[in-house]
């Protein structure tokens, strides 16, 4: 269960409300409106409760005045209510029907480098391994509510992601949210993940550039340099041809790229090749991540035909690691254990799972650079690399840590 999400029943919760977590009450009653109070210290004065949002406690309603006034919407009986940190931007929702559990959940966490906005669910390709499936229900209400978060984010943010589904089907909304962004949170770093096919319309790319976001990045995959072998992984004929003219596109635009690269069944034979054509033809390319599988969504249903051990590419990856490093492209590993990948790569991998899904095995408790180690994705927990070792402390080790 997502630590940043916890349910509890409510009281006159009608309608989902948005706001920045304060657990101290404010003075202030007209600030008080854009925040929601996490209330530690029950029962409540009623002029403590006045104004807010919404009011968050893990007490149940004794606790709570009985007054006549109208008060905020009440969450109560909540748990894990110590995991929204001051700064937080939740969203609180009503339960469904009359007796379904309201949920609150952590939409940006101010001590976490992996806040991402789900912009929609909807999406023009479908990656056997979408860790997302799309769904065709209309949920442009994401795009209001990530408004209204990206006005109560903390202005010195250093970093928030902006994900799908595929942001740019949202066309002139998408184009909305990258403005609200620069308007914003001018110093923080955006990262959108897109497949990147709507770049192949020039004018849809110029629009992008011309926001002129201060440090926008834009993560698009290719998965072979093969046009059939990356549309059979995305599931659309013609996607390879427009993701790559979408990236000339942005790339003449002065937009960042980030290539993101997923490895697997499908995808690993060709690992050296496809790092040889991004050299060739995207140089431009600001990053490359070479990527570990994730066990969710599509992939759990794909995964016969998706699921290799890490630990069988390493030729592979180490070749294509070498080869764009060699030639000054920045190059990284994500989402790849260290006892998995030969420690010549081990300066390229990166701690990249969100921490909340983050785990770390029994194995791992032991293990000499467990704090250095990116781990595993929670849903790995069963189905995960059968070379699993934890290092034990020793000349050779301490030697390959320097590089980390
Ligand atoms: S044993 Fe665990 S902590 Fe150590 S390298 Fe492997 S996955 Fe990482």
């Amino acid at each position: 269960m997502n630590k940043f999400v916890a349910t509890g029943s409510s009281i006159a919760l009608e309608t989902p409300v948005i706001g920045r977590i304060t657990r101290s009450p404010l003075r202030d009653e007209n600030s008080r409106t854009e925040h929601v109070l996490v209330a530690t210290n029950t029962p409540i004065h009623h002029d403590d409760m006045r104004g807010y949002g919404a009011i968050l406690t893990a007490d149940s309603t004794e606790s709570l005045p009985p007054g006549k006034e109208p008060f905020p919407p009440i969450v109560h009986s909540l748990q894990k209510l110590e995991n929204f940190c001051e700064g937080d931007v939740v969203v609180v929702r009503p339960g469904r029907g009359k007796t379904g559990p309201s949920t609150v959940r952590a939409i940006y966490c101010i001590n976490s480098r992996f806040s991402n906005l789900l912009l929609t669910e909807q999406c023009n390709s479908r990656c056997l391994m979408c860790s997302q499936p799309p769904k065709v229900e209309d949920d442009s209400y994401l795009v209001d509510e990530a408004l209204k978060v990206i006005k109560l984010i903390n202005k010195d943010a250093e970093v928030l992601g902006m994900t799908g589904g595929e942001p740019t089907l949202l066309k002139d909304r998408f184009f909305s949210l990258i403005q609200a962004c620069r308007d914003n949170l001018p110093k923080t770093y955006l990262h959108v993940l897109t497949n990147g096919r709507f770049f192949v319309y020039k004018d849809f790319a110029r629009k992008l550039a011309e926001i002129g976001h201060p440090d926008l990045m834009l993560g698009i995959p290719i998965y072979s340099d093969i046009a059939d072998e990356h549309d059979y992984v995305v599931q659309a004929k013609g996607a390879f041809e427009q993701t790559l003219k979408g990236i000339y596109n942005l790339g003449s635009y002065g937009v960042n790229v980030e290539v993101r690269v997923v490895i697997h069944a499908l995808t690993y034979e060709r690992l050296p090749q496809l790092a040889r054509f991004i050299f060739q033809n995207l140089p431009f390319v600001r990053h490359i991540a070479l990527m570990g599988l994730e066990i969710t969504g599509y992939t759990k249903k794909n995964l016969k035909e998706l699921w290799i051990d890490p630990y069988d590419y390493q030729a592979q990856l180490v070749e294509a690691v070498e080869f764009l490093a060699d030639r000054g492209m920045n190059v990284s590993v994500y989402n790849h254990q260290l006892c998995v990948i030969p420690k010549s790569i081990w300066s390229y991998a990166r701690q990249s799972i969100s921490d909340w899904k983050n785990i770390y095995l029994d194995e791992c408790q032991p293990c000499a650079v467990l704090k250095k180690c990116g781990g595993l994705f929670k849903s790995a927990e069963n189905v995960h690399s059968s070379h699993i070792r934890a290092f034990r402390e020793g000349p050779a080790l301490a030697t390959a840590q320097a590089s980390l």
